[in-house]
């Protein structure tokens, strides 16, 4: 029995995303400034040459030193040794207490770019308490004028074009703003000049503490840090305590990939080391402080939940971000309903990863609200990440936790489990029935043969014209397959991936017991989400089965000319790849070789493809749970198929197959088709 806030909280999410869908052209600014990221990204990767090994290297660096506490302690030594103040802050309460405490009779502060501010929400703090906080990034500026909330970490006000920041300032400052960047970043500037001259304390963030030198590393391209940490009286910088690296020269290699990451330039503008207050030794060589900068410097750590996520080893993973904000660049989700999901300071499903403490049920809470069943699991935020982050494999984990703290599944994904639990598939199709695909296929009986085609609930019911092309193409290859017919239940993928790991484990165990009765050696799948699952049993049963894709013996047995195909007519065609085939288990070449064998067919790729496709929008229980936003998502890949050109989108996974189908048919086509059925009547 699910909790009843549970349901409040399901609604709430709802309401937001559908609110979100209600404005298709909001977010049209964010899209045009993150395509240009990732062009400026294209345009500048031969100027990393050793882009991959970098990345090797930062992940290699962040997994030693994220939650290294004896690390951290020797960082602190040598700050405190260089004069830097350090305080800890358990949670946000705490740093806010500490930085009020820092501000002393001071009333404005301003501020450098920080998402950890926006984290423990700051600004807010501070104005309840009379303090008057003035941020200095033109972005950070811009939205705290127009009280809205940031897109992206580093491009805070992404989603807002030139005539709404002219139509904010005329408002909010009272100013004459043409709707030009240059006049608007020179009136955002001259608003900001007597701000910064009239306090002695600046606030800002940290991008690395670096352990051996007892000194800490900023980013930055518009100069304003350099204002507000040149404030004569003190610096406060604001830093997680996950931030710390070893040395120096860790940090700068972590600052060109962020920076490379976040903006698609090689370098950032300004790089700011900063290893102990202002100070000249020019009179009698006596140290005196306080010279051109500022006198005092004091480091606020912050914890808010991040031991905890240190000490699970499987969460500290989602600590090792650098904030660069890659992964929003594609996500699917994000794309369609920007920083709904996510929560301040934590945006996209890395972001949701990162918020909550495992096993805490409140900010568990807090992680299903930030949007925790939004993500499709379609993984391409992992390939764009520099450290390469797993936030589906994240995602699942925390979605069991959320399941235990019944508070998940959602919405409509409690009718798929209990069909699953119920009938052994998620359609409440009567089990009977299962084996009716099959009629009349000639296939060969238990003991004549170790391979075992498994069809899978989808094409078992629905798409059952796939399931039957599978088994023609399988036996045309000489890989006739046993069927378990009444046998096979759901291969528990679906429920894999909204973390209903016990109802995955019990419809798994079914299918072993299945799969060892008719002395399976090898299990082939044609559905991308049994394939994972099938793959999956490995951690739950000692049956010793080789689990492969039907494109992998298709593609085998052409390799070894015991398949041929012909077109009927002429075709082009576009492929699309289902993520957790693709990305998911490496499966990119098979499918493309099985079509351009065809003779008389062509195919012609989509913008995005192979490993960094986009997905169709109807994975890791979205469909289910938010129709809506998986027709959104499936109409832009619908777009892309058609901008192609070619006759058919050919796919290969009955989700896919289903959620691009419909979208194809209210736009008009192309025609969506199933690639076993297309290569079938190729035969
Ligand atoms: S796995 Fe896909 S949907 Fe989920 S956060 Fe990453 S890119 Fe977005
Ligand atoms: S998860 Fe990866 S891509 Fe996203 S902000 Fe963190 S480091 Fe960048």
């Amino acid at each position: 029995m699910r909790l009843c806030y549970s349901h409040l909280m399901d609604e709430k999410l709802f309401r937001k995303v559908e609110h979100a869908l209600e404005e298709p052209g909001r977010l049209e600014s964010m899209r045009s400034a993150f395509r240009s990221v990732l062009d400026k990204q294209t345009r500048n990767a031969g100027r990393i040459p050793d882009l991959e090994e970098r990345r090797e290297r930062l992940r290699e660096v962040r997994a030693s030193c994220a939650g290294d506490a004896a690390l951290l302690e020797r960082a602190v030594a040598g700050l405190e040794a260089n004069r830097f103040r350090v305080l800890r802050a358990a949670d946000a309460a705490g740093a806010v207490r500490l930085v009020l405490e820092e501000m002393g009779d001071e009333k404005l502060l301003v501020k450098s770019k920080t998402n950890l501010a926006r984290e423990i929400g700051l600004s807010g703090a501070l104005a309840e308490a009379g303090i008057e906080v003035v941020d200095t990034d033109i972005g950070d500026r811009v939205l705290q004028l127009a009280g809205e909330q940031a897109v992206h970490p580093t491009g805070p006000c992404a989603h807002l074009s030139r005539y709404d920041i002219a139509a904010i300032l005329r408002e909010k400052l009272g100013i004459e703003v043409e709707a030009d960047p240059s006049a608007i970043i020179e009136a955002v500037v001259a608003d900001l000049v007597p701000h910064i001259a009239s306090t002695r304390v600046g606030l800002t963030g940290v991008n690395a503490i670096c352990a051996a030198e007892g000194a800490v590393l900023m980013v930055h391209n518009e100069g304003n840090l350099d204002l507000v940490s040149q404030r004569p009286g003190k610096l406060i910088m604001l830093a997680g305590i996950e931030k710390v690296y070893p040395c120096i020269e860790d940090a700068v290699s972590m600052a060109k990939l962020e920076t490379y990451y976040a903006t698609g330039q090689p370098v950032t503008s300004f790089m700011r080391v900063i290893g102990g207050p202002s100070k000249t030794a020019d009179i009698e060589k006596e140290l005196y402080y306080g010279v051109h900068g500022p006198r005092e410097l004091t480091l606020i750590l912050v914890d808010n939940g991040r031991s905890a996520l240190m000490a699970d080893e499987g969460f500290r993973e989602a600590l090792f971000c650098i904030g660069c904000g890659a992964c929003l660049l594609e996500c699917p989700v994000y794309d369609v309903v920007g920083p709904v999901y996510g929560s301040p300071g934590h945006l996209g499903g890395p972001g949701v990863c990162a918020t909550p403490i495992p096993g805490s049920g409140r900010r568990m809470e807090a992680a299903v609200e930030a949007g925790l069943p939004l993500c499709t699991t379609c993984a391409l935020c992992r390939e764009r990440c520099p450290v390469r982050i797993d936030t589906p494999a994240l995602v699942e984990e925390l979605r069991e936790m959320a399941v235990s703290a019944e508070l998940l599944p959602f919405g409509e994904q409690a009718t798929l489990v209990s069909s699953v639990r119920n009938y052994s598939n998620p359609w409440g199709q009567p089990r009977r029935g299962r084996e009716k695909w099959a009629a009349g296929l000639r296939v060969p009986e238990a003991g004549e043969s170790t391979t075992v085609f498994f069809a899978g609930c989808s094409y078992a019911y629905l798409v059952p014209e796939e399931a039957r092309s599978a088994v023609r193409l399988l036996t045309a290859a000489g890989e006739a397959p046993l069927l378990l017919g009444a046998d096979e239940a759901c291969c528990g993928g679906p429920l894999a991936r909204i973390g209903e790991r016990d109802a995955f484990r019990e419809t798994a165990l079914r299918n072993i017991e299945s799969l060892r009765a008719v002395g399976a050696a090898r299990v082939v799948a044609a559905c991308p989400g049994c394939l994972k699952a099938l793959r999956e049993y490995a951690s739950i049963s000692d049956l010793d089965l080789e689990v492969l894709h039907i494109t992998q013996v298709l593609d085998g047995a052409l390799a070894e000319g015991r398949l041929a195909f012909r077109a009927p007519e002429a075709l082009t065609v576009t492929y699309h790849d289902p993520c957790h085939l693709g990305r998911g288990q490496g499966i990119l070449d098979e499918p493309r070789r099985l079509l351009e064998a065809v003779d008389g067919l062509t195919l012609l790729e989509m913008e995005h493809s192979g490993l960094y496709s986009t997905c169709c929008g109807a994975g890791g229980g979205v469909r289910t749970a938010f129709p809506g936003l998986a027709a959104r998502i499936a109409e832009k890949r619908v777009h892309a198929a058609r901008e192609t050109g070619a006759d058919l989108l050919v796919t290969c996974c009955p989700w896919c197959e289903q959620n691009l189908g419909e979208a194809a048919d209210g736009a008009g086509g192309p025609e969506v088709v199933g690639l076993l059925s297309l290569l079938a009547r190729c035969l």
